[in-house]
């Protein structure tokens, strides 16, 4: 028996990638195990923290006297030996802590708190006792108490007439309902059936249920009420009478209660098939192949996945499938759960914690073997994965902006090494650097070229919005896609409508020659600031003026970029009296369920438009929608970002996407103040690849990611000459410990400098191969834990989504 536990423990404040060493107390030494949570004393006092055990040993290097573990909290592991070797991996390539991985690998259901109280340890005066703990007992110390009392109490805690306690909340609470079983053999229940048979006909239906059942086995009293045809008193009385016990049993909230029909595989097509067959052979040959399946809007890219995770599951193996926000695609949910049933689990925040945590379990215990869910759902504690799928694998909600910076890809690629398994990474318009890596060969790209049944995609056109406005007065809709939105009305047909709200009125153009006004240094857009009345660069920190005149055309109607779904929402009705207008946005779907509710109006044609934000770009596939309308193309060009480009390509072309995709032809209204950009250009002829090699050789140019790889490091503080000075040390040291060849770009102030009270400062890093970067930032990451504690918080993101 070991006697030594390791533990990384849970202390926010003063992380650390070591385990501490425990004594394993005599009673626990069958209990504890590697990957359980366990309660730990740490620091002074009767301080406990939670911990997760990650090595158990007889040795240890301290030479003082080992604190015993104190309590286990789990009954089996919560974290298998893959989950802990990629914790280790995540840390490692993510420069965050251990612990801080773990927990995010965690349901957060398992996710500890402490919870601190205060109580007297001496007698107060009536007074302290009356102002301090009104209620006669030990009171919570929360972040909700006032500061008065705060400091009050700390003065009291000083004095020693107070004390601190420390307790762990657990909050894995798992959901029962009453269970009975028969508590005698069934000749017994027999023999009694036949005595109370006359007088008490209803006890005797019981008992005849009794009997039918397994002796050991609960079922839940509310089925045994339907099945037996009784009422609940009579099972009370017979529990009463000794003829049965009731007990707690373990029920698991189903999340969705909806049944959803089945289908069977379709027959697939030429280009499907051959996609179909490359990943099985991977599956089947315990491969770590991976493969980007690069096929156009409608080109049946879910019906390949469906049939590939099929095979998976044909070996008795298990998989995992991504989608970029399940909010947002329910349908492609439900098309899971229709070919798969009850062996599906979903994983996603729009979950109750107790569904997640019983989804989770489900998982953990083999009873689910295909799981779908969005970013963290890679982290499902699926054993003996046989395929993992990656819907729309350039969406940038796959990159978590919080410790981890984890990026989903990354990890999906992990765990297909882990398992000998494939990894599918699908879109109709890859990210730069999936396309890059197929070119490379390091992935094999199958490629659907084709819509099913040889639908056409739709007509794309672009309206220039500087003529428009040229010819009719300023409104949202251009005289082209009012006539087509007309058209569709007669015609009975549907239409989504697009408002882009990403890079909102964050920078300013001109209205007659789409004019955006750039920076000098860095060919990126210059982001306007309200608080200093500036234009700004968030490379490279250049400032200047608001411009009144366009220096293009010298036109005043140079200004902010920007409008609300609700004011387009009523000048579409105006225009349109009779339509029937369904309108999703952030406001429209705050609810839970919202977006399932909205879509399913429109799936059944209660609604004749469907007007939102970039949220309804994804996934959806109405066969009656014939017309899509992008009303401004430009806001998310318009950042200082150098993936804008990248961005409006992908968007444009996915929401292009949703027309035409059954029998009737679709067709795109584009409207653009830059028609004679490449990214909208492009868009039109729908044509991925020329826009991946043109992108390719911009970013070459630039010297942007994928030809280098990028770090980004940012310093935040109240007081805004620490944050600077801090981002000044840190540019310091990475001059000297990196080699001439990494581009090291500011400080520079962030986007929104100032955001909570706090300013942000930032530095990126571009480099090819920096032999020295690891061990430069770990010397960053530790030097920056000290000062920690005084509010300076110092941040590591590998690879970023966002420069800004
Ligand atoms: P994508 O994800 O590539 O945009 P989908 O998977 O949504 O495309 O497929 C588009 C439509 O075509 C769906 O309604 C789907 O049911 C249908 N479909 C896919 N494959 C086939 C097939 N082999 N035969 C007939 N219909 C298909
Ligand atoms: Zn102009
Ligand atoms: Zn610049």
């Amino acid at each position: 028996m070991a006697q030594i536990g390791q533990i990384l423990v849970d202390v926010p404040t003063m992380q650390t990638n070591d385990p501490y060493s425990y004594a394993i107390p005599s009673e626990l030494e069958h209990q504890v195990q590697v990957g359980m949570r366990v309660i730990v004393p740490f620091g002074r006092g009767h301080r406990v923290v939670s911990g997760v055990v990650v090595g158990l040993t007889d040795v240890t290097s301290f030479d003082g006297e080992l604190k015993p573990i104190q309590a286990v909290l789990d009954l089996a592991p919560v974290l298998n030996d893959e989950l802990r070797a990629l914790a280790d991996w995540l840390a490692d390539t993510t420069y965050a802590f251990r612990i801080t991985c773990i927990q995010t690998m965690l349901p957060n259901q398992l996710k500890t708190q402490t919870e601190r109280r205060v109580q007297p340890t001496q007698t107060l005066t009536p007074n302290e006792m009356a102002t301090y703990f009104p209620d006669g007992a030990p009171r919570e110390f929360t972040d909700k108490l006032d500061d008065a009392t705060v400091a009050g109490l700390l003065k009291l805690q000083r004095a020693g007439k107070v004390e601190m306690i420390y307790q762990v909340k657990d909050r894995s609470a798992v959901k029962t309902t009453t269970g009975i079983k028969p508590a005698l053999t069934a000749a017994k229940l027999q023999e009694i059936q036949g005595e109370v048979a006359k007088r008490a006909p209803k006890q005797a239906d019981l008992l005849a249920y009794l009997q039918t059942m397994a002796p050991d086995t609960l079922i839940a009293q509310s089925t045994v009420v339907k099945a037996a045809h009784v009422s609940p008193a009579v099972i009370t009385t017979a529990a009463d009478k000794g003829w049965l016990t009731k007990s707690p049993l373990e029920v698991y909230r189903d999340p969705f209660q909806q049944p959803v029909k089945p289908t069977l595989p379709l027959q697939l097509n030429a280009e499907q098939q051959t996609a179909v067959t490359a990943i099985s052979a991977a599956v089947d040959g315990h491969q770590t192949e991976n493969f980007l399946v690069e096929g156009v809007t409608g080109s049946g890219k879910t019906e390949v996945y469906l049939q590939s995770i099929a095979v998976a599951l044909q070996q008795g193996r298990t998989a995992l499938m991504l989608v970029p926000e399940i909010a947002l695609t329910p349908q492609m949910v439900n098309r899971v759960k229709a070919r798969f049933g009850q062996r599906v689990a979903v994983l996603h925040s729009g979950l109750s914690k107790g569904e997640q945590y019983d989804e989770w379990r489900r998982i953990d215990r083999g009873e689910a073997t295909v799981v779908v869910g969005a970013r963290s759902a890679v982290f499902a504690p699926v054993k003996n994965l046989g395929i993992i799928i990656m819907d729309e694998e350039h969406e940038t909600s796959y990159k978590q902006d919080e410790n981890p910076r984890y990026h989903a890809r990354d990890v999906a690629l992990w765990r297909g090494r882990y398992n000998d398994c494939p990894v599918v990474l699908g879109s109709a318009t890859p990210s730069l650097e999936t396309r890059a890596r197929a070119a490379k060969g390091l992935y094999t790209r199958l490629v659907l070229a084709k819509r099913v049944n040889d639908h056409p995609l739709p007509a794309v056109h672009i309206v220039d919005m500087r003529e428009e406005l040229k010819q009719h007065s300023e409104g949202d809709f251009s005289e082209p896609l009012l006539k087509a939105i007309q058209t569709r009305l007669d015609r009975k047909e549907q239409m989504v409508l697009m408002l882009n709200r990403r890079g909102y009125s964050s920078f300013v153009m001109c209205r007659d020659c789409g004019f955006v006004l750039k920076c000098p240094n860095c060919d990126i857009s210059l982001t306007l600031h309200m608080d200093t009345h500036t234009m700004k660069c968030h490379y490279c920190g250049h400032e200047e003026a608001i411009p009144h005149v366009c220096p293009n055309c010298h036109s005043r109607k140079i200004r902010y970029y920007g409008t609300g779904t609700q004011k387009v929402e009523e000048a579409l009705q105006k225009e349109f009296p009779t339509a029937r207008i369904l309108r999703m946005d952030v406001d429209s779907t705050r609810k839970k369920g919202a977006h399932e509710r909205i879509l399913k109006q429109f799936g059944q044609h209660q609604a004749d438009i469907l007007l939102g934000t970039q949220m309804i770009a994804k996934g959806l596939d109405f066969p009656n929608v014939t017309l899509v309308g992008v009303l401004n193309a430009d806001t998310a060009l318009g950042l200082p970002d150098f993936r804008a480009s990248e961005r409006t390509f992908q968007l444009l072309t996915q929401v292009s996407g949703r027309a035409g995709r059954a029998s009737k032809p679709g067709e795109v209204y584009i409207q653009t103040f830059n028609p004679d950009h490449y990214a909208i250009q492009l868009a039109q002829q729908q044509d991925y690849e020329r826009f991946f090699v043109t992108e390719m050789h911009m970013r070459h140019q630039g010297s942007y990611p994928p030809y280098y790889f990028a770090v980004q490091l940012t310093a935040s503080h109240e007081d805004e000459a620490t944050a600077a000075k801090a981002m000044y040390q840190i540019v310091a040291a990475l001059k000297q410990g990196l080699s001439d060849k990494a581009i090291i770009l500011g400080p520079t102030p962030k986007a929104i400098a100032r955001v909570k009270r706090k300013y942000y400062y930032q530095v990126v890093i571009k480099y090819k191969q920096e032999a020295k970067l690891k061990p430069v930032l770990e010397q960053i990451r530790q030097a920056a834990q000290i000062p920690a504690r005084h509010g300076l918080t110092v941040t590591i993101d590998s690879e970023p989504m966002n420069f800004m």
